[in-house]
């Protein structure tokens, strides 16, 4: 599988100054918003402990909680289905839908079913699947993955999306206002969800101890998915699981604080078995989550609640977008899950950060983000992933870094080239440092020369 293009998808990103300054600010403003609302909870450290302790003992008996989950949600009336991958998961769907002849699909955003791939598999099958996330259908509608996994079109610009909707729905196409657009979207997605076949949803929380779900959306969408059409099937990857109803509230509490910086999701409906004359069917998916429940060093990252607040603090995501992950999960979690999936097409977004560890420090569960992008980085190397250039570049700079001397004389050198040399040759297109920055003028003296000299004396 061919390595995704990080850096050369990002360039793309990044010359567009209307884009870029838009999706830095945006993102920037829910983290803000975020650092207000968890500053109003005294006891958000302890919340933290508590939700990061649960997901670990969690994921540490999930077979019984598993097995758990399945009896009660059996005994509310629900069917339950296991898939050990992203195929068995579609052919389920698919499966309950012939059997049906449910043709219209109406669903609300779900992760796991793009990590599954199911939207083009039921197309391709004859099944119109229907995004009913404002976010979401735009990017379905772009034929684009989402970009950010709370936000899925944060990206685009109100005339991105006013563009897209003349192109789909014949729309004015200079008819930028943001509730004409939502009007918009309103008016064509209502009638399908009223004729729908069967609905679907995701789910935030598996309560092994009721058989019930969770989901959390702002725009009510799941809820008319799943209470609309009498067939409701939903996408539970096995590590959403908690033990008891008493768990949420601590997750419920700390998902849309972190998420948006809202103190709630404006929905928080709970499903736990068919509505009269209905059906609801349970998926439970591993899909490559049982291998990394298995990996010692990264099977923290199955405690991820999908916030999104890594990618909003990371630097990196913030200015090269979500799209040029190149993958269903993007940002620092991105970073870490993906290459659990293809080592190598994924080899590249290890190093799309920039360590600063703020990932880490404003994870709710308290997942070691910087350090697993760290440990991937050092698989990478050892696998021999790495890119020509950067594997020769890091074993000369691993040379001059663990040797004093050869690094003072290096730091010496270089201060003189960039005070000497023609410009011509510090800024040209084999400096990819050089492309967007300025290399700032050397200070007169170097802290080592300082100390010494202050030693001295
Ligand atoms: S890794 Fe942590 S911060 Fe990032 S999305 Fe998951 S729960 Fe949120």
């Amino acid at each position: 599988m061919k390595r995704v293009d990080h850096v050369g998808f990002s360039e793309k990103f990044i010359a567009d100054e209307k884009h870029i300054k838009f999706h830095d600010k945006r993102l920037w403003d829910l983290r803000s918003s975020r650092d207000v609302e968890v500053h109003g909870i005294p006891e958000w450290e302890e919340l933290r402990r508590l939700a990061s302790g649960i997901k670990e003992h969690t994921l540490t008996h999930l077979a019984d909680y598993l097995e758990q989950f399945e009896r009660n949600a059996t005994a509310n009336g629900v069917v339950v289905h296991w898939a050990k991958d992203a195929e068995e998961h579609n052919r389920i769907v698919h499966e309950i839908l012939s059997a049906r002849n449910a043709t219209v699909l109406v669903k609300s955003k779900s992760m796991l079913t793009e990590e599954c791939e199911m939207r083009p598999y039921l197309e391709e099958r004859g099944i119109a699947v229907v995004e009913t996330d404002l976010g979401e259908q735009i990017q379905q509608l772009d034929d684009q993955l989402p970009s950010h996994i709370v936000v899925p079109a944060v990206h685009k610009l109100a005339t991105d999306v006013a563009k897209t909707f003349s192109k789909t729905m014949g729309t004015d196409p200079n008819e930028s206002r943001i509730p004409v657009l939502c009007e918009a979207q309103r008016q064509r997605t209502r009638p399908l969800i009223l004729n729908a076949h069967a609905g679907m949803t995701g789910c935030n929380f598996a309560v092994a101890e009721t058989g019930g779900i969770t989901v959390c959306t702002n725009e009510g969408n799941a809820d008319l998915s799943a209470n609309v059409p009498s067939l409701h099937i939903a996408s539970i990857g096995i590590e959403k699981l908690i033990p008891k109803l008493e768990h949420l509230g601590v997750f419920i509490r700390m998902l849309s604080r972190n998420a948006l910086g809202s103190p709630i999701t404006q929905y928080t409906s709970h499903f736990r078995g068919p509505r009269k004359g209905g059906e609801m069917h349970f998926i439970l998916v591993d899909n490559g989550r049982s291998e990394r429940l298995g990996m010692e060093d990264f099977w923290y990252s199955l405690k991820c609640i999908r916030c999104g607040a890594c990618m909003n603090t990371c630097p990196v995501y913030r200015r090269s977008s979500g799209l040029s992950y190149g993958g269903v999960y993007s940002g620092p979690i991105g970073a870490i899950i993906n290459p659990t999936f293809d080592l190598k097409k994924y080899s590249s977004l290890p190093f799309a950060s920039t360590m600063n560890g703020s990932c880490t420090n404003v994870c709710p569960v308290k997942i070691n983000i910087h350090e697993q992008i760290y440990k991937w980085r050092q698989i990478i190397a050892e696998k021999n992933e790495l890119p020509f250039i950067k594997k020769e570049s890091m074993k000369i700079a691993g040379k001059v870094l663990a040797n004093p001397k050869l690094y003072r004389a290096a730091i010496k050198a270089a201060d003189a080239a960039v005070a000497k040399l023609p410009r011509v040759v510090l800024y040209n297109p084999l400096n990819e440092w050089g492309k967007k920055r300025e290399v700032p003028e050397a200070p007169k003296e170097t802290f080592h020369e300082w100390y010494a000299k202050r030693k001295k004396k």
